[in-house]
């Protein structure tokens, strides 16, 4: 079968690999209809995180069931899915109180797995012509439509990743209806992020980025954008709240973003967010910060610490969420929300590809370049 595999830093490929074949009774195969390129794969893509070359990536995919293993009692040949990116077994400590990003048996030694990633696991990714699917019981999600359906298609490409990590950001910070929040980082990510605190009845929300094209998409999501080349982010959020600061804040850019000029740099979003929420707020981080980065730019950052305003996040009696988002905790009533034509996620995507055409995609996308904010490939 035809899948992306990685060669090396900026270095990937559509080639030939062995096909996906069920391996344990738990598996399904499943035939990709969508495959999306994230912002997380852009660490590997960078070379920021070590991938093995040679692995397939791929974490938000969507498809049809083409075989089920022997021990698969609720899925069929022809069933129409969302895979979350999280792989978990749905029966360890973690998996039981929905915490599925950090499943203890899928991948030993490391909390939690997932499709085509570094250090999740010896799990093959999506942006192939099929992928395995492990514990395809407890972790596919079914959609309406039969196998010819594409209805909803770009919408519920959003359900295994960017969707449910944008809602957990805004629960992470603990948003209530009637709240403000801002929220660092106007990609795919915070995009949703908007959406979603949109959805949950946010009084004012605000996005910070520095691309215009981004923060148009922001806007579209019902947001006031605000644009950090202008002037600094925290005075502009207190001068637009009179200076009282926001509720709640969420962290959609991670470690070591980078700028328009393709310079890294290290985001210092959490300052900003300290600064700008007021007193016994709170602030949900779904931001990748890599347990340490020794090769980057960053000395503390090198040894795995990071310097960020504590005292005042003490003195403002602030709370923080952090991690990975357990999908499966919410990707049942997204899916629901878009069925009925409540959330169009697929708002976002800036660009339909082959997989063959799927180089180009990660070229254009990780140069952050105008008008290409959400890649989705068809295989
Ligand atoms: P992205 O790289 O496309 O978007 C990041 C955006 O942040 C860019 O538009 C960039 O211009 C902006 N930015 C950079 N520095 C900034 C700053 N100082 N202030 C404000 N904005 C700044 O990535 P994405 O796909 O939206 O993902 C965002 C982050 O979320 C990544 O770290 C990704 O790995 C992570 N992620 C986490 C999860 C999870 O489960 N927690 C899931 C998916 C993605
Ligand atoms: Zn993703």
């Amino acid at each position: 079968m035809k899948a992306l595999v990685y060669n090396g830093p900026r270095d990937v490929t559509v080639t030939e690999v062995p096909d996906a074949r069920i391996e344990a009774p738990t598996d399904v195969i499943v035939k990709i209809t969508s495959t999306n390129i994230c912002g997380s794969d852009l660490h590997m893509y960078e070379g920021r995180t070590d991938v093995e070359q040679g692995k397939t990536l791929g974490h938000e995919n969507t498809g049809i069931v083409e075989e089920v293993g022997s021990g698969i009692t609720r899925l069929k040949k022809g069933d129409r899915v969302s895979l979350p990116f999280n792989i978990a077994c749905g029966h360890c400590r973690n998996c039981n109180r929905g915490k599925t990003a950090f499943c203890l048996e899928v991948n030993p030694g490391m909390a939690g797995g997932a499709f085509g990633y570094a250090d999740m696991g010896p799990y093959q990714g999506g942006q192939a012509e099929y992928l395995r699917v492990p514990f395809a019981d407890f972790n596919a999600l079914r959609l309406p439509g039969g196998a010819d359906s594409r209805e909803h298609e770009l919408d519920y490409a959003m359900l295994s990743d960017i969707f449910p990590t944008g809602w957990h950001g805004t629960r992470l910070s603990g948003l209530e209806p009637g709240e403000s929040v801002v929220v660092m980082g106007a990609g795919p990510v915070g995009i949703m992020a908007a959406l979603s605190a949109r959805i949950q009845g946010a009084d004012q929300v605000y996005v910070v980025d520095q691309h215009a094209d981004r923060l148009a998409l922001a806007e579209q999501a019902g947001a006031t954008p605000v644009d950090f080349s202008q002037g600094d982010p925290v005075e502009q959020v207190m001068e637009a709240t009179g200076g009282v600061g926001v509720d709640r804040g969420v962290e959609a850019v991670g470690w070591q973003a980078h700028d328009h000029s393709g310079e890294e740099h290290p985001a210092g979003t959490l300052d900003t967010l300290v600064q700008v929420v007021r007193a016994t707020g709170g602030i949900g981080v779904v931001g990748v910060f890599p347990p340490q980065d020794p090769n980057g730019p960053d000395p503390l950052m090198q040894e795995g610490r990071m310097a960020f305003p504590f005292g005042a996040f003490f003195t403002k009696g602030l709370t923080m969420g952090t991690g990975q988002a357990d999908v499966k905790r919410y990707n049942r009533q997204l899916r629901d929300l878009i069925t009925q034509g409540k959330a169009s996620p697929g708002f976002i995507v800036s660009h339909e590809l082959d997989l063959a055409q799927a180089a180009d995609g990660y070229q254009h996308f990780d140069a952050r370049e105008d008008g290409w904010t959400k890649v989705v490939l068809h295989p």
